[in-house]
């Protein structure tokens, strides 16, 4: 089976430098299966309207909201995305008692997408989710079309609060998020839960997976199938939630970049930062050079706003965030087409097969050629930082002052000519590395 990783983390207005709440996930995926990003405008549909998802047929709702969702080519749902009520959801693969279901269930990432279709707020889309899970399930579950399935946990936020959701099947459980904390592939919602699914308890007991008594329920204990504490999404845990705790009151979107490409393997978790690349090590995730293994294929870093001041950034990169570039990108434009390609095979109109060539090649040399490919992204990405606050501001007085298509016109062209901006630059740096690669 192939390696199941992902990180995703959330930061709360408490904790962070703007005191606005920052939220950061790692997509990890088979290495060669493309991300692209997908938009969906906002829907009205008719009573009566269903939703078909790979497997199942659900009841629509009377509007979808508009979103970007970070998407495997071949799939529904998203591995993150976040919707036009700064909604912001990524998941995680868990590793349940639970046996195989016969059954076709709905896919984790097709959860998620629900979420952010229906939820105006981080606690609406949660009790959407949840509801959802319930009623069709999730988690391992048979099927002929070759989709890899498991259990699954969710951060899912907003500008005003988080919350973890840990499912078994049908089963969930519900923490609030205080402070600033991460998730792995592991289960990490103990005691502390704030809201459990009503079978829960007693479904575990009957599989002598809990001994009913007047203990408070501990999920994680009753449902892991797994270590706790080893192994590779318990090391990635401690690791991202060390970084956030120590930086506490100072986390930046910046912060939350460098936790995403951070190659720290757990071991000393307060560590500062590692940046040398070593294959399948640490929460950024790069294939050996054998192309084995998982890899990031995809980051968000969202950086909300609660005050109105200015319009919510999401800092989009593809492939392993420690190589690549975060695209300022905002929900109230039109997303540029350029970043939606990719499939199946290699092309080279698609940024994210871009990117895979780009760090395959520098897989060859990492010691060499990571250094290079961050030197030359540095000054654009400096630039971003320096444009997109200023972007986001005046997005808001356009919105703010009814004038939508004047919003969307600027935000549109702004993130249009960064990602030809980007596109051009990493072929130029494709090229570099090649004959950097020659020489070394
Ligand atoms: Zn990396």
């Amino acid at each position: 089976m192939p390696p199941q990783s992902c990180d995703t983390m959330v930061a709360l207005g408490a904790t962070t430098s703007n005191g606005q709440t920052i939220f950061a996930k790692n997509s990890d995926r088979p290495a060669d299966e493309c991300q692209p990003l997908v938009q969906r405008e906002r829907q009205e549909h008719r009573p009566g309207a269903v939703t078909r998802t790979q497997f199942l047929t659900l009841p629509q709702a009377s509007v979808t909201y508009r979103h970007i969702g970070s998407r495997p080519y071949w799939c529904w749902g998203y591995e993150h995305g976040f919707n036009e009520h700064q909604v912001v959801i990524g998941n995680e693969a868990l590793h349940s008692k639970l046996p195989a279901a016969s059954q076709p269930k709905l896919v984790g990432m097709e959860i998620l997408r629900l979420g952010l279709e229906r939820g105006r707020t981080a606690s609406e889309a949660v009790a959407v989710m949840t509801s959802l899970i319930s009623e069709y399930g999730q988690g391992l579950f048979a099927n002929e079309a070759g989709v890899r399935t498991y259990d699954n946990s969710y951060i899912v936020a907003d500008p005003h609060e988080a919350f973890v959701i840990e499912t078994a099947g049908h089963e969930w459980v519900i923490k609030r998020v205080t402070g600033a904390l991460g998730i792995s592939n592991v289960y990490s919602v103990e005691t502390d839960w704030s809201e459990l699914s009503r079978g829960a308890e007693q479904f575990a007991a009957e599989r002598g997976w809990w001994q009913e008594s007047n203990e408070r329920f501990n999920f994680a204990d009753a449902y892991s199938a797994a270590s706790r504490s080893e192994g590779s999404g318990a090391m990635r845990r401690v690791r991202s939630c060390t970084l956030l705790s120590q930086r506490r009151g100072e986390i930046s979107a910046r912060t939350m970049m460098a936790v995403l490409g951070d190659h720290g393997d757990g071991v000393v978790p307060d560590e500062p930062f590692m940046t040398a690349i070593r294959a399948s090590t640490g929460i950024c995730r790069h294939p050996d050079d054998t192309g084995a293994g998982g890899c990031t294929a995809a980051s968000l870093v969202a950086d909300l706003c609660a005050d109105g001041s200015r319009l919510p950034v999401y800092w989009c990169s593809f492939y392993t965030p420690c190589l690549g570039l975060f695209l300022p990108l905002f929900s109230e434009g039109e997303l540029p087409p350029l970043l939606t390609r990719g499939g199946a095979t290699p092309s080279d109109d698609s940024p994210w097969w871009r990117f895979y060539r780009l760090n395959r090649a520098v897989m060859g040399a990492p010691d060499e050629l990571a250094s290079l490919v961050r030197q030359r992204w540095q000054p654009l990405q400096d630039e971003l930082f320096a444009t997109a606050y200023e972007v986001a501001g005046r997005g808001r007085q356009l919105v703010d002052a009814g004038q939508q298509s004047e919003a969307k016109e600027l935000l549109t062209g702004y993130m249009a000519k960064n990602a030809t901006s980007m596109m051009a630059r990493v072929t130029a740096l494709l090229d570099e590395v090649a004959e950097e690669s020659v020489l070394a």
